[in-house]
């Protein structure tokens, strides 16, 4: 791509779509006719290979049956592992430290019901007020599991803006009774990154365990995690993965936790070759194998195989490249095209400081999003008053980010909005 300088005519992301060296992958997924999907942050799209690599599997159990354990292209055995090695380049970490397996929920309780070993006066868990409901859920029921008030031994850092979180001010509440922390590696809501490097550096200077939640952040941004030295990490598969809704999930962890026994063991938890031995004790893998429980949702499971692939052609390195590319010309229109029409932009604008997609903020978010919808554009909504739009560097194209700005235009100077109510779906 070429140096990027800023040009609101329609001429120009056609020359940008033209200069894309990515282009070529939407033809990979099925993108519907005449709609402009923005939502693949929270669901990636179908691809080709993912729709193929469901049907191998479908396949094997029809040639093969039980055989198919073993049997066929993707012996299922073995698949949560093989899996593991694809993604463990997106988090620049070693093969055997990631497995995939159960759903970011499970592993969260996994990880927390191994790394939270509160003792003496260390008993609490760290974590903040912005992230995702789910892991505030898990976390207080991990924090009553071991007999503690979660009022009091779940401490959630406070957000100066009720957008974005400061990392001094998360270093500040890593005090000598934080025995974990588990903190998102991008909100979910403003698309703000965390420095994950610091961070750990700063909560192992004071003896404490550190995992991030990698949901908005996996297949979106390059980690260094052997660098950083992060303790676990969870996430799922089905947005920026494109592994489907409901895909199995994925697990990190550091290789030099290996000889714990996880939290919550399962015969998936085996050592391979000792697993149909059938013995009462468990002998668990010496890798982050050990962290599944039970028999993986294979038919979940296959389409990662496709869409692994892709992101291995693709390379992560130029996904992010277009899509800071991407969302900075988004950024750029809507404040070309939007003015005074009381949108802000709730995202960092830094380019290490955000993710893939746009944080549009607005007092009638609910409804506009209803209105983008009825002109078959599809972003989300987020309580309170957020659009999120995610333009994806494999499927989407500078042409659809200049057509979402011009309707999004059309949508508030014709106040279309106000066909809808401004409250939220059952599912926003
Ligand atoms: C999407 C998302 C989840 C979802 O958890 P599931 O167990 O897959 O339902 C959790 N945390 C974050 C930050 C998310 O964005």
């Amino acid at each position: 791509m070429g140096i990027y300088t800023f040009d609101p005519s329609y001429q120009y992301a056609l020359q940008l779509d033209k200069e894309d060296e990515l282009a070529s992958f939407r033809d990979e997924f099925y993108v519907k006719e005449g709609t402009i999907y923005l939502d693949g942050n929270s669901l990636g799209l179908l691809s080709k290979r993912a729709e193929a690599s469901l049907l191998q599997i479908l396949d094997s159990w029809k040639q093969f049956g039980i055989d198919g354990w073993t049997k066929g292209e993707h012996p299922w055995f073995y698949l949560s592992e093989r899996l593991g090695d694809l993604i463990a380049p997106l988090i620049g970490a070693e093969a055997n430290e990631v497995v995939v397996s159960g759903s970011t929920t499970v592993n969260l309780h996994q990880l927390v019901s191994t790394f939270y070993e509160p003792e003496g006066t260390r008993t609490k868990i760290l974590a903040d007020e912005l992230t995702f409901p789910t892991d505030i859920y898990a976390l207080q029921s991990q924090v009553k599991l071991k007999g503690y008030d979660p009022d009091e031994h779940l401490v959630q850092v406070k957000s100066r803006d009720g957008r974005t979180l400061n990392e001094e001010d998360i270093i500040s509440a890593m005090t000598e009774n934080i025995a974990l922390i588990v903190l998102p590696s991008v909100l979910y809501r403003s698309g703000q990154i965390l420095d994950m490097k610091r961070l750990t550096e700063e909560a192992h200077k004071r003896g404490i365990l550190i995992g991030f939640d990698l949901c908005h952040s996996i297949g979106s941004i390059p980690h260094q995690f052997t660098e950083w030295d992060v303790d676990f990490a969870f996430w799922c598969n089905y947005k920026y993965l494109n592994g489907g809704p409901g895909s199995v999930a994925g697990l990190y962890v550091n290789k030099k936790h290996f000889h714990r026994t996880p939290g919550l063991t399962g015969w998936f938890s085996s050592n391979k070759d000792k697993q149909f031995d059938m013995e009462h004790t468990l002998t668990p893998a010496d890798d982050a194998g050990a962290y599944q429980m039970g028999t993986p949702h294979l038919l979940s499971l296959a389409p990662l195989i496709g869409s692994l692939e892709i992101f291995k052609e693709a390379g992560l390195d130029r996904l992010r490249q277009k899509s800071l590319s991407m969302t900075q010309y988004m950024m750029d229109l809507i404040a070309h095209e939007l003015k005074d029409m009381d949108f802000t932009i709730g995202n960092p604008l830094e380019d290490d400081r955000r993710t893939g997609h746009i944080y549009l903020e607005h007092q009638e978010a609910a409804r506009i999003c209803k209105a983008l919808k009825e002109n078959n554009v599809i972003p989300d909504f987020r309580a309170p008053n957020g659009i999120r739009l995610a333009p994806i560097a494999l499927y989407n194209t500078f042409e659809e980010v200049w057509n979402t700005v011009q309707i999004l235009k059309k949508i508030m100077v014709e106040e279309q909005y106000k066909k809808f109510e401004n409250t939220r779906d059952v599912v926003a």
